[in-house]
């Protein structure tokens, strides 16, 4: 079976040939539950301690072949790559990216539309390590330029960002980066390596979480980090330190939503993109930040450097407050209210996006001050028509 060495396949093939395992005689390799793995003799036992790397048998906590069936695949997913560590959730692999790469004294420049428990990690966790966060305005990169400093260590990205959904030019952050000698991680759960090669872009750490749009199906956490060979190992040797493992029965559901994850990621970026167009013409609506929409901040970033869109997008209200934008939210019946994104049903989210922000004005300053209460959507793979018509019951209730 095919693997990492086939370059030369598509995006689509590869989600189906890699990660196959290495049983030629079922489809999906066999899900290994263990924590012991045996030797046959003491010499054999000694060999295989040094010799640190997925597809031999050491230990559980270096996991096992459904493991590394779903890192190899990931892994031929990102073009440039050398390998991917696993972690227990998406916030485990960023913890895990930034404790591989930083020392104390180090200064982090993380963009100032990052996930917010990243942000809590950088002013909490890496603080008291003795790491300064120093956020910064991925929409003006002279100003990033002029951010660092000799203690600059690492830069956190994300694109398009965490509830405002700007698309930033990444190739450009990324190559200041390089250029002043930082290393560039980048949150690349929205896009994933189907729709943004974050290595080829320029970023030396590519992280995802498993837990949207791999999964797939709300019903597993789980977080990677891919990199090229240097960072791989440095990545790799500290997630054996921290003691970082994820279960063969997770990885089997993750290499399982993998398989359609790119029919799925299209099925979703066009029924968002037909709500996304049909709010955008509703009066209620002062916004639709939507990457694949044309408009939006940063659309054409988008057309330039991502391969394709998904369901993920947010809305703005025209005024109201909060107490309408609940009542719109719960009049929804087809949306669920909750947490995360990227599963097979339709979610929505109320966001506050100014609270946390330190460099970006929020609402941005061509705006009117008032329009600020904004929804957050993720589309299923409900029928479109029927996720508008929910959408359009629930304006009712906004000024009821
Ligand atoms: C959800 C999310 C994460 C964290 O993933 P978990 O598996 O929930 O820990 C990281 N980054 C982004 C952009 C996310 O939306």
């Amino acid at each position: 079976m095919a693997g990492n060495d086939d370059t030369r396949f598509s995006p689509a093939t590869k989600l189906v040939i890699s990660g196959r395992g290495p049983a030629a005689d079922v489809v999906n390799p066999a899900v290994y539950r263990a924590s012991t793995h045996l030797y046959p003799d003491c010499a054999a036992l000694r060999a295989r301690t040094a010799e640190n790397r997925d597809g031999r048998f050491f230990y559980g906590r270096r996991g096992g072949p459904t493991q590394w069936a779903l890192a190899e695949a990931l892994t031929a997913l990102e073009p440039g790559a050398a390998g991917t560590v696993l972690y227990p959730s998406g916030v485990a692999a960023i913890a895990g990216a930034l404790l591989a790469v930083l020392r104390p004294g180090d200064v982090l420049l993380v963009t100032d539309n990052a996930y917010d428990p990243t942000r809590s990690m950088a002013l909490g966790l890496l603080k008291r390590f003795e790491v300064e966060a120093r956020f910064f305005d991925p929409l003006d990169p002279e100003g990033f330029a002029d951010a660092f400093c000799d203690k600059t260590r690492a830069v956190m990205l994300e694109s398009p960002g965490s509830l405002s959904m700007e698309v930033c030019d990444i190739p450009a952050l990324a190559a200041i980066a390089r250029e002043k000698g930082a290393v560039s991680l980048i949150d690349n759960t929205w896009a994933t390596s189907l729709g943004f090669c974050a290595i080829e872009h320029g970023c030396d750490i590519a992280i995802q979480a498993l837990t949207k749009h791999v999964g797939g199906h709300s019903d597993l956490m789980m977080g990677a980090c891919t990199a090229g060979e240097a960072w791989y190992r440095r990545l790799r040797i500290t997630s054996q330190e921290l003691g970082h493992v994820v279960s063969p029965d997770d990885a089997a559901l993750a290499l399982r939503g993998l398989r359609s994850m790119q029919v799925r990621l299209r099925r979703s970026a066009a029924s968002a993109l037909v709500i996304a167009r049909w709010l955008d013409a509703r009066p209620e609506v002062a916004h639709v930040l939507c990457p694949m929409l044309p408009g939006s901040p940063g659309h054409d970033l988008w057309k330039r450097d991502f391969e394709e869109g998904c369901g993920l997008f947010t809305f703005v209200l025209a005024g109201r407050d909060d107490a309408a934008r609940c009542r719109l939210i719960d009049a929804l019946r087809l949306f669920g209210i909750g947490y995360s994104w990227g599963g097979f049903e339709s979610l929505a989210l109320p966001v506050d996006i100014g609270a946390v922000r330190k460099t970006m004005a929020w609402p941005p300053q061509s705006w009117r001050e008032d329009d600020r209460y904004a929804i957050r959507l993720s589309i299923g793979l409900e029928d479109p028509d029927d996720l508008i018509a929910d959408l359009g019951r629930a304006f009712a209730a906004l000024d009821s």
